[in-house]
């Protein structure tokens, strides 16, 4: 906090234009960033203004690819609103490309954020896992139990109405 202080200082800018300016500029050591604008090579199978989105190299699947924003946000909670909705229609549309090229029999959209979710890069990125029947990639979890008790008071909690 002091040094973004001294920042300011110096610069004269607001903490919200610094932020944004950090955003246009990429995050310094974010190898997304780097990746995403070109910095890094990778295998790319789309691209345009917003995002591009290259095969990831350690794939669940054959054609596990990550759909990735230029501009940097840490996580979904951070995403600018327009942008997700791009990446989602992005999705769909990248997904039935897949299922079209590569014949899968089923698709997973996966999307971690934070530590505890399993997100390992920590700028926000939407996972194209086509899959193949008996393909083993066990994106799955263990289906728990909950009372109607629990179910009532989540409800409480989380409604937004
Ligand atoms: P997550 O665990 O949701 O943060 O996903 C990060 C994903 O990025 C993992 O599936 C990694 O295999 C993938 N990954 C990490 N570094 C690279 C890279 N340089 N190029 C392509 N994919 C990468
Ligand atoms: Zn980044």
């Amino acid at each position: 906090m002091e040094q973004i202080g001294k920042i300011r200082q110096s610069t004269g800018d607001t903490l919200a234009e610094l932020i944004e300016r950090g955003r246009i500029m990429g995050k310094e050591n974010c190898i997304f960033c780097k990746i995403a604008n070109g910095g890094i090579p990778s295998s790319t199978i789309y691209e345009d203004e917003d995002f591009r989105v290259f095969l990831d190299l350690n794939p669940a699947t054959k054609g596990h690819a990550l759909i990735v924003p230029k501009v940097h946000y840490a996580d979904l909670f951070e995403l600018d609103d327009e942008l997700a909705v791009k990446a989602i229609l992005l999705a769909k549309r990248l997904a039935e490309r897949m299922k079209d090229a590569l014949g899968c029999d089923g698709f997973n959209l996966v999307q971690n954020n934070g530590a505890a979710a399993g997100q390992t890069i920590f700028h926000f990125h939407l996972h194209l896992i086509p899959r193949y029947e008996q393909d083993g990639a066990g994106i799955a979890w263990n289906p728990g139990k909950v009372s109607s008790e629990e179910l009532k008071e989540l409800v409480q909690l989380i409604s937004e109405t």
